[in-house]
């Protein structure tokens, strides 16, 4: 019975999916004649670099709970080549690590024993390992064909970023990775109904899926109404991102500490103190996220605290330079590692959001110092980083010329 099932969901899988997977191959034969070209084109179906016309094709996904052995029985084959293909497997990979819904492949003798010959296991959307039966046993790794493509996504913001891209049928990474680009220039937090964005990008496919964002060309955002151009360009063989006046993206700190939250409340002199009861001065700005958020270090550094107290709860403090030092309140927890004297790039997680010291609810208080003062970010002067270089201009300008008409030429998609 199983064994029908299996080849029912094959058979569906075959029409289906099997266009994507097959390769065909194409010898090109020159005669004598240079004129005369003989095309011969081979027809055999491919499944995993297998031609399937040579066997019986059956598989399934993995089911919640069930293990390798107990898949394999149902194709007839035995205890003991199971446990040597485990066993002999192990190093390549280890079957206890099998993985519900995913998919596997049994090719078996194309006559009425149904005798199992290869059996595959895709261990994720790219890799699988190949377990040869016949004769003695031979166990492997192998990689589906992976292409990139360049694609062009645009959209009219309506929630998120993310939601907007997802409901349009992009791969919703692509929001992850236009906000990492965008964190210097554009506060994702403060993001609006009917911003819009453009982008071109390259996306990693495998039997035309996407299995990822491998990096953005160009981007175009616009926030407020105000234009944000993000074309890509390599200097000092450091990759980055500039705008259309040569400037580059990324600053000297980041917007936030942390991804996708919300500011529940400013910088102030005076504020009320939601839990002392009273007016005080808030000096720093509050972001509330789920506990566990992990957050940034806004700029490189070294660490100065990492500690609990009374108020701060777990908190770290970060020196930057002899200007400015950071310092993020509330952890539910401070990252292992994180202690006095560590160095941090600007990115790296330092701790994760939580409500430990005085505080109501999930948030990281986020306090900016500049000379030994307190005072807001947003409204500092912060320096931005270096401009492309006068030797790179020539070549940064024939790029962007070409990359700004490239993102002129997407159109939005009709509401
Ligand atoms: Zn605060």
């Amino acid at each position: 019975m199983m064994r029908l099932i299996g080849k029912i969901v094959l058979t569906t899988f075959i029409l289906l999916g099997l266009s994507n997977c097959s390769d065909q191959k194409v010898n090109e034969e020159i005669t004598n004649n240079p004129d005369q070209v003989d095309t011969i084109i081979d027809q055999t179906t491919y499944l995993y670099g297998i031609p399937v016309d040579s066997f019986k094709v059956v598989g399934d996904k993995v089911k919640k709970n069930q293990f390798f052995s107990q898949i394999l029985i149902q194709y007839g084959i035995n205890y003991a080549t199971i446990d040597k293909m485990a066993r002999e497997g192990k190093e390549i990979f280890d079957v206890r690590r099998l993985r519900a819904g995913r998919s596997y492949t049994v090719f078996t003798t194309n006559d009425s024993l149904e005798t199992a010959q290869i059996v595959i296991y895709e261990i994720n959307k790219i890799e699988y390992v190949v377990y040869d039966l016949r004769d003695t046993l031979k166990i492997y790794r192998a990689k589906k064909p992976v292409t990139v493509e360049t694609k062009t996504a645009s959209g009219v913001i309506t929630s998120s970023l993310y939601l907007t891209l997802e409901q349009q049928g992009y791969n919703p990474e692509l929001a992850i990775v236009l906000s990492e680009i965008y964190a210097w220039s554009i506060d994702f937090y403060h993001i609006q109904k009917n911003d819009k964005f453009k982008v071109i990008y390259e996306e990693t496919m495998v039997e035309g899926e996407s299995v990822g964002i491998k990096r953005i060309k160009s981007a175009y955002f616009e926030h407020f109404k105000k234009p944000y151009y993000a074309i890509q360009f390599t200097q000092n063989k450091n990759l980055g991102y500039y705008d259309e006046e040569n400037r580059g993206l990324r600053r000297q700190f980041l917007k936030a500490p942390v991804k996708f939250s919300r500011i529940s409340s400013r910088f102030s002199y005076k504020r009320f103190h939601p839990v002392q009861k009273r007016n005080k001065a808030h000096l720093g700005t509050d972001y509330a996220a789920p506990k566990g958020t992990p957050i940034y270090s806004t700029a490189n550094g070294i660490i100065t605290h990492a500690k609990y107290s009374k108020y701060n709860g777990n908190y770290v403090k970060v020196k930057h330079n002899s200007v400015y030092t950071t310092q993020y309140l509330h952890m539910s927890k401070i990252k292992r590692g994180i202690r006095p004297s560590v160095r941090v790039k600007q990115g790296d997680v330092i701790g994760f959001v939580g409500s430990t010291g005085l505080a109501t609810g999930p948030h990281v208080c986020y306090r900016f110092w500049k000379n030994g003062k307190q005072v807001d970010p947003y409204r500092q002067k912060l320096p931005k980083s270096e401009p492309i270089k006068k030797a790179n201009l020539k070549k940064y300008e024939k790029i962007k010329k070409v990359m700004v008409t490239e993102l002129q030429g997407i159109k939005y998609p009709s509401l």
